[in-house]
């Protein structure tokens, strides 16, 4: 019926070809709850993996560097117009490789090196290039941030305020990578109208809920917006940006030849396509059922003495805090592992332990309700991370739950198209 996946690869390079299958093998068999992954659509796996990886195309639609750019520029153009429509952008920027380097694109348009940067703090949601010293912005760049505040644990805008209006920060960095509360970006613009700083958005995360509607946008508000197109957006690995167009010559110069050479045409044609799903109701419907599905987690993992931070999410993500159940992060990520549940370690706010350690775990609902997954699921993958960490250290346990796992993700399988008989028939990898 459907021809062998990947036939031309089994044959020229095997290795290669098993560890592929064996991923899909493991994606299709385990429940992904990390909160930046997503499964994305088959017809966006195509066009990354299409002809378009063969060509050169330095530069700009219609202002290449290379001869034969005709249909990769209206691949690009498609893009573009895609981007500006679902969002309401004035510019965009469909080239970054990926979310870093959109990030890095921001900052070396809008600042000098040693400038002040006003950014959320790792250990209370924020991402590496929000200012860790290992990463370029932390090094080339003076980073002031901030936290969320002790007892509600959201952001603290009075506190925000007094640091911009003390550190005059020259552009003020919003966006996580887990925080699981609505962000008031209007209220980010007001601070930054105050201090005469720039708002550079970094909406990673959140893109999906934002190009459906359910978390307010940031572009009205933000002379930079910056995202990638793998997470909720659920498009193929990669970034972008948008900005207001008389930042755009600027932005567009750092991508290429600033900090980039070739553009991934490939990854852009797959990024058009995220653009064109994300735009229609069926997209929008994915993303609201996304937070319900994380809120119905929330609820029953708290009826089961969970602490979740900040007591819920209006995102598809949260955070365990699991310090009264005596284990830590980098302890429970083994054990959910084991019993073929996916999730990452991560620091809660005013974490005691260090990041390699970690008191908590973070939740996404983006990839299970790509599967199908509805409400009904989600009470039982509560109930299974709850067995798995009661029975941590009963072997037998852990693979009857990984059974009941497997069971769960039968039902809703991941990519059916692909040749599904014949790989149901497959040899088990070794574990
Ligand atoms: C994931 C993420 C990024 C970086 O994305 P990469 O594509 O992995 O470089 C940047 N910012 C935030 C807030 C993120 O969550």
């Amino acid at each position: 019926m459907f021809s062998e996946y990947m036939a031309y690869l089994k044959e020229t390079d095997p290795q290669i070809y098993n560890a592929i299958k064996n991923e899909l093998i493991r994606q299709r068999e385990n429940l992904e709850l990390i909160a930046s992954e997503n499964f994305a659509p088959l017809g966006i796996l195509e066009a990354q993996g299409s002809v378009l990886t063969n060509k050169y195309a330095e530069g700009y639609p219609m202002r290449r560097w290379y001869g034969g750019c005709e249909f990769v520029d209206r691949v690009e153009h498609l893009a573009i117009e895609r981007a500006k429509r679902l969002f309401g952008a004035e510019y965009v920027n469909v080239q970054p490789h990926s979310g870093t380097q959109a990030n890095m694109a921001v900052f070396f348009c809008s600042l000098r090196f040693g400038d002040t940067v006003l950014a959320m703090d790792l250990s209370c949601g924020g991402h590496l290039t929000h200012g860790h010293s290992h990463n370029y912005s932390g090094m080339f760049y003076n980073i002031v941030t901030y936290g969320v505040d002790k007892h509600t644990e959201r952001i603290d805008y009075l506190e925000i305020e007094r640091l911009a209006t003390k550190f005059k920060p020259r552009l003020i960095l919003a966006g996580a990578s887990a925080y699981s509360r609505e962000i008031d970006f209007k209220r980010f613009r007001d601070i930054c109208n105050m201090v005469g700083a720039y708002l550079f958005v970094d909406m990673a995360h959140i893109a999906g809920l934002i190009a459906a509607g359910i978390h307010p946008s940031p572009v009205p508000f933000a002379e930079f917006v910056s995202s990638t197109t793998h997470k909720t957006l659920r498009g193929p690995r990669g970034g972008f940006i948008m900005t207001k167009k008389k930042f755009a010559k600027g932005i567009d110069s750092l991508v290429f030849p600033g900090m980039q050479g070739g553009p991934l045409m490939h990854v852009i044609a797959a990024k058009a396509v995220a653009f064109a799903i994300a735009a229609t109701k069926e997209f929008r419907l994915y993303q609201k059922q996304i937070v319900k599905n994380a809120r119905r987690l929330v609820a029953q993992l708290q009826g089961r003495g969970f602490r979740v931070v900040s007591g819920g999410t209006d995102t598809h993500l949260f955070l365990l805090d699991l310090t009264s159940k005596n284990i830590t992060g980098r302890e429970a990520q083994e054990i959910l592992g084991r019993a073929g549940i996916t999730v990452n370690k991560n620091l809660i706010p005013f974490d005691k332990l260090p990041p390699s350690i970690t008191s908590g775990i973070r939740l996404g609902t983006a990839a299970v309700t790509t599967r199908g997954m509805k409400e009904k699921q989600m009470d039982c993958i509560a109930e299974l991370i709850d067995r798995a960490l009661r029975y941590r250290g009963n072997s037998r346990q852990l693979s009857l739950i990984k059974k009941d796992v497997l069971r769960l993700t039968n039902k809703f399988p991941l990519y059916p198209e692909l040749n599904r008989e014949k790989w149901l028939r497959r040899k088990r990898p070794k574990t």
